[in-house]
């Protein structure tokens, strides 16, 4: 396949930045790599995986970049926009990946020069692992990745916005367009609150340790198993994303505490109808998530599928 962008540019090369660089190496989606990373240790591992050319600062690496990436914590989105803006391109793309977007869009928008185009995104993979070993080339393969355009009516705009698309798309990934309030009640509901709420089942149970005598990590296959690996995420990752799409979040969280004290009532009240209605209504749903390509049957998940 035919390059899209002759150089792309990787700000902050974790698992999402190192499995764009090791994706677009892949399926040849870019001529040539650049990488930045406010972390030495983390350029010196980019260095001995040859993930692309890694640069000790993050001006140069944007230099001649057609394609700029910024992969930071979301927190970190605004002072890594500003830190290459003065060596962008004209008409260079800048993008971003971060799990939420209202936020990432203000902070981004106000530090990238009117010469450049910001298309916001977010492609919809990740693992719990983090830094540059973790990465891996099939990572957004048959993965949603959503753009949330900014109301630019330039149709040079357009064209970066459907360029981007085919980089994501070269990349395996399906693209969708959403604006980017929906976007972030969609995540709130898909992935924030259930990263919530694992973080704060494994919390509980650490604290009731001392009652249970260990007997929680040792009976752990029994479902709190995959919660622990949900809860093994970033923890700057996910305190940067609470922090960030607050509302939103505040949101599907009230009518989950709704809900959860509805199941509260069935279970003191012995409504058997109840729980059995709502489990088997969740139960279609994961089939619905399996036939829709999301995950598979396979036991861990299909995780250690999507690796090989
Ligand atoms: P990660 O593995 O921790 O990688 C982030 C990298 O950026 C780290 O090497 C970090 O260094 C570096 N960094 C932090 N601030 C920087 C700055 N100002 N300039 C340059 N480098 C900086 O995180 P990740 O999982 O790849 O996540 C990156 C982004 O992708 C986040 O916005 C996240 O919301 C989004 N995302 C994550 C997932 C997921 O499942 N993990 C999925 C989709 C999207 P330090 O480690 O020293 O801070």
């Amino acid at each position: 396949m035919s390059a899209i962008f002759e150089r792309i540019a990787i700000i902050g090369i974790g698992l999402i930045g190192s499995s764009i660089a090791h994706a677009t190496r892949l399926g040849g989606a870019a001529g040539a790599i650049s990488i930045y990373d406010a972390n030495a240790d983390h350029r010196a591992q980019a260095r001995a995986l040859q993930l692309g050319e890694v640069f000790d600062d993050p001006a140069s690496a944007v230099a001649n970049a057609d394609l700029v990436i910024l992969a930071v914590p979301v927190g970190a989105m605004g002072d890594a926009a500003e830190a290459v803006a003065s060596q962008l391109k004209r008409s260079a793309i800048v993008t971003d990946v971060g799990s939420t977007k209202r936020a990432v869009v203000d902070a981004v928008s106000a530090k990238t020069p009117a010469h450049a185009f910001f298309v916001p995104g977010h492609p919809l993979a990740g693992t719990e692992h983090s830094g540059p070993a973790s990465g891996f080339a099939t990572l957004f393969n048959g993965r949603w990745s959503i753009l949330t355009p900014l109301n630019d009516a330039r149709p040079e705009y357009a064209a970066a916005v459907a360029k981007l698309a085919d980089f994501w798309r070269a990349l395996g990934a399906n693209v969708e367009v959403m604006d980017p309030e929906r976007h972030d009640v969609v995540l709130a509901v898909v992935s924030h609150l259930p990263h919530l709420i694992a973080f704060n089942i494994v919390a509980m149970a650490e604290d009731l340790e001392s009652v249970t005598e260990s007997e929680v990590v040792k009976y752990s296959a029994s479902g709190f198993r995959d919660f622990t690996r949900i809860a093994a995420s970033d923890p700057t990752m996910w305190r940067d994303v609470f922090l960030n799409n607050r509302d939103a979040v505040l949101e599907v969280l009230g009518r989950f505490s709704e809900d959860l004290a509805a199941l509260q009532r069935a279970i003191r009240w012995g409504d058997g109808q109840k729980l059995y209605d709502l489990f088997d209504r969740a139960r279609r749903m994961r089939r619905e998530v399996i036939e829709a390509g999301q995950d598979s049957p396979a036991p861990n998940w299909g995780r250690d599928e999507t690796k090989s």
